[in-house]
């Protein structure tokens, strides 16, 4: 579960980790108030759910309340296309107005869950306020990691080692020593999966400061945390995400044409990679997990039916659990219901298989049955080519 870089600054902030003063704004004469309030000059941050807002636009230091409220003009309601957002970028919402600081140097530091190791990593490096991903691939020796034991929790020596390598020595040295153990403990008790602060900064005036701040919390914690289901701002999310979720299905967007739907996440991986295999490029994947009704099928079936990318739909099942007859039962209410013409490939293998088959066949859609994972996938891909020509 992701949150707001302002919101996940209000909890650094609560934990004793030095932030720049700032309001959010959610019109542009809320942003001219708040500029107002920092003397004029301040710098004016789009609030998306992703990093590079800065190369995209999104960040920009204004001298006047009336320069800050034209941004703000400029800003609201525009999508924001950043090296992590995809193509359609992120709607504006909500503008961050900070005061401006002056730096002196930048710096990364993040914690984070290492899928390796199963434990917390510190991450550390000189080369901050840029893409981490390009300095860990063209400079890796500028990246340092310290894996914390998760009996002794974070020592105060890993910390002061972080500190120094990043070539800080006497107060601030100290005072980063414990915004780093202030970070740990940031990081336990809000139960985060990630945060980053990107960059951090030593200001002229001698400050460590966290400029930026990502915070994702671990969504199986979530249930601890009362306060959390309000945070979140669903202006960011895929409104077919939202509806998936009502639905406990899991449901990711992709950059095709195909909608799959299966169950299971291994399976949707082969799926997935079958597909590319074949030619196909999927839209998205929907996972209607173990044991499934026949209504949370048409529901899933119908999400698909929802993406406007879906050029043809690919249903992939094992039904060891659920019945094959089920699954098409949902496919023909959903499909059935808005007339759907769209080529579907289904292959599906277990109990009541060919009960499943038969509803398929008599249901009067543009459905074939594959024999098998590539032989569904080969189908797919050929209706679809045919469609187009
Ligand atoms: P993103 O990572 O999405 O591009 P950041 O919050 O890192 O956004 O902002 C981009 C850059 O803008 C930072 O690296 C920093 O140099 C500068 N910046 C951000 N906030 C401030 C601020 N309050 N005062 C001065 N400079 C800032």
């Amino acid at each position: 579960m992701n949150i707001h870089e302002y919101q996940a600054k209000e909890i650094l902030g609560s934990y004793g980790i030095p932030i720049p003063r700032g309001t959010v704004a959610l019109t542009s004469d809320q942003v001219e108030r708040a500029a107002k309030m920092m003397g004029g000059r301040c710098v004016i941050k789009a609030q998306i759910y992703a990093g590079g807002r800065g190369k995209a636009g999104g960040v920009k230091l204004v001298h006047h309340p009336e320069e800050a409220q034209e941004f703000g003009k400029e800003l609201f309601g525009r999508s924001l296309v950043t090296r992590q957002t995809g193509p359609n970028g992120l709607k504006v919402r909500r503008i961050l107005v900070e005061e401006a600081v002056e730096i002196a140097r930048e710096f990364y530091l993040s914690i984070t869950l290492d899928r390796e190791s199963s434990r917390y990593i510190l991450i550390a490096s000189t080369a901050g306020g840029v893409d981490i991903e390009e300095v860990a691939r063209k400079n890796p020796d500028k990246i340092l990691t310290h894996i914390v034991n998760p009996f002794t929790g974070l020592r105060p020596y890993q910390a002061r080692a972080v500190a120094l390598a990043l070539g800080l020595c006497g107060t601030i040295c100290e005072d980063c020593v414990e915004l780093i153990l202030n970070l740990y403990r940031a990081c336990q008790e809000k139960d985060c999966s990630l945060i980053e602060i990107n960059p951090l900064v030593v200001t002229k005036a001698g400050w460590l400061m966290a400029m930026d701040a990502k915070m994702t919390f671990d969504e199986n914690a979530v249930y601890r945390h009362r306060e959390y289901p309000d945070m979140v701002d669903y202006s960011q999310l895929d409104p077919l995400e939202i509806n998936a979720a009502k639905y406990d299905l899991s449901y990711i967007k992709l950059a095709g044409t195909i909608g799959c739907m299966v169950n299971g996440a291994g399976l949707a991986m082969a799926t997935l990679d079958v597909l590319k295999e074949c030619g196909g490029e999927p839209a998205n994947f929907l996972d209607v997990g173990g044991g499934a009704t026949r209504e949370k099928v048409a529901e899933a079936f119908r999400i698909i039916l929802q993406d406007r990318d879906v050029r043809g739909i690919f249903v992939n099942i094992f039904g060891g659990i659920m019945r094959c007859d089920v699954i098409a039962q949902g496919i023909v209410e959903a499909a059935g219901a808005v007339n759907c013409r769209l080529p579907i490939v289904v292959r599906m293998d277990g109990s009541q298989v060919e009960a499943g088959k038969i509803l398929l066949k008599e249901s009067g859609l543009n459905v074939q049955i594959g024999t098998s994972l590539g032989d569904g996938a080969t189908r797919i891909v050929r209706m679809l080519k045919q469609e187009e020509q």
